[in-house]
């Protein structure tokens, strides 16, 4: 139920943003949370300090013509929603996806500010991306896209002002082909204006694998909370990218056994467990399906074309792909084969009925927000190296990883107690979140 105060605001972001389901989504998660913050500190409700944080300080949206091979003109449509900059410049990734609309883009954008006012980090929150869609296109069209996108682009960002990433359909090679451009058209090698860079020209190490290394360390220490850990345990991870990838990678360092992941096609399974060697070649080198790591996978395992991944039984859920692809159905078999911890690496991957689900079953439950935010810290440790021209091994780097994704779990855990809801995850983070954000808005004044 939300707060009666809250619930005004509510319906002004719903008469102010129609049609945009998942925005709603996100905002209501976050207000349902906000009730005893406002009740135990009454000025965070002051100067419409919530109604502020609900409406983007800016949103861009331009057209991105580009040229295909066969020399036809395509037109796509960019965003880039510079959400909330009190605790330092925007900062969120660029998603090229058929699906990306205003609405996808803006409730992203809301997510990260809390995101990552968690880490601690001087980073504000925002989000960007094209209805684009990678797939089948040639490296010489994607290049033309990358190119044209940051044509435009370009001139809304810079390191005290706006900082993109990756996301869905944007890694290295897109990084590339944006930085270039921006380079060129600037006459400027502003290594902080982009992060996911790679080794040579700028980036960090592990910003590439910190998405899923840190979720799975967030787990790690969830699981640490109920005498668990993943040693042992059979986990689910669905997709089959970037996050998705690192999170087998940690989780079976930490002794877990992963044996499913999926694309948007279907899942593969595996009892004696995925072979990562072989997904990321399949993956990252030939940009292939997971049902092509089946097929040269052959016998132990299966590929089920059109599945839900969240029937296999298992220990440990790690959604990984996108939002709302764990529903409130998929949340009752998977408690019904007896889950103990889910995972968020995707954002908002888990519906709001699935999430109440895991709450009330008493599953350990991190959400998105604070589980997969280990990506976007290590883009602040790109962003701190670029800034002092330095470059940290792997070993010192990850080990800061680490220690914020602790940080983040002990606040959520904290903060969740002082509220009297110990052991939601959820409450923890909107509150904690929310609450490091509003401070900041409040010595800035009404800007
Ligand atoms: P990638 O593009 O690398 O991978 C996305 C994966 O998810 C692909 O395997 C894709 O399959 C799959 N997928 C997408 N849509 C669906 C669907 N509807 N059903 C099943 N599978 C699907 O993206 P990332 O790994 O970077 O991002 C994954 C999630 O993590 C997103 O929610 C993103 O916002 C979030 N995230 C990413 C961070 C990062 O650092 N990259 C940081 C924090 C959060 P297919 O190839 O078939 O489309």
């Amino acid at each position: 139920m939300l707060d009666e105060k809250l619930e005004p605001i509510f319906n002004e972001v719903l008469q102010r943003n129609p049609g945009e389901n998942e925005f709603h989504q996100a905002v209501r998660e976050v207000l349902d949370s906000l009730g005893a913050v406002i009740a135990k500190h009454p000025a965070y409700a002051e100067a419409a300090l919530i109604e502020r944080i609900c409406e983007p300080e800016r949103q861009i949206i331009f057209r991105v013509p580009w040229i295909d091979d066969k020399g036809q003109v395509r037109i796509n449509r960019g965003f880039r929603v510079q959400f909330n900059s009190a605790l330092g410049p925007y900062k969120g990734g660029l998603r090229f996806h058929p699906s990306v609309y205003l609405g996808t883009i803006k409730f992203l954008g809301f997510e990260q500010t809390f995101k990552n006012a968690l880490t601690g980090m001087p980073i504000g929150g925002g989000k960007g991306g094209s209805d684009f869609d990678p797939k089948g296109r040639s490296e010489q069209e994607i290049m033309r896209f990358c190119q044209s996108f940051m044509l435009e682009l370009h001139r809304h960002l810079g390191e005290y002002t706006d900082v993109p990433a990756g996301d869905i359909g944007v890694g290295q090679r897109e990084i590339g082909y944006m930085f270039g451009q921006y380079k060129r058209i600037t006459n400027r090698y502003e290594s902080g204006v982009l992060t996911g860079k790679g080794l040579t020209w700028g980036g960090s190490r592990v910003r590439t694998e910190a998405t899923g290394y840190g979720a799975s360390y967030f787990v790690e220490r969830m699981l640490g909370t109920r005498k668990q850990e993943f040693d042992g345990k059979k986990v689910l991870v669905s997709g089959a990218g970037n996050v998705a990838i690192y999170t087998m990678e940690k989780v079976a360092e930490f002794g877990g056994k992963v044996i499913a992941c999926s694309d948007s096609n279907g899942y593969v399974v595996e009892e004696n467990g995925i072979d990562l060697d072989l997904l990321k070649e399949v993956k990252e080198k030939r940009r292939g399906r997971v049902s092509d790591y089946a097929k040269a996978r052959g016998n132990g395992a299966k590929f089920i074309a059109g599945g839900r991944i969240w029937d296999v039984p298992a220990d440990i859920a790690m959604p990984s792909a996108t939002q709302n692809e764990l529903t409130g159905a998929d949340a009752a078999t998977l408690i019904k084969n007896g889950v103990i911890a889910v995972g968020e690496g995707a954002n908002m991957p888990c519906t709001p009925d699935a999430v109440h689900k895991f709450l009330e079953a008493k599953v350990l439950f991190g959400p998105g927000k604070a589980t997969n935010a280990g990506g976007v810290a290590t883009s602040a440790l790109e962003m701190q190296q670029n800034a002092s021209r330095d470059s940290w091994t792997f070993e010192d780097t990850e080990e800061r990883l680490a220690t914020i994704m602790h940080n983040i779990h002990d606040t959520c855990a904290q903060t969740a107690e002082e509220y009297g809801a110990a052991g939601n995850y959820v409450l923890g983070a909107n509150v904690a979140g929310f609450i490091r954000v509003a401070e900041a808005m409040r010595a800035l004044g009404v800007v």
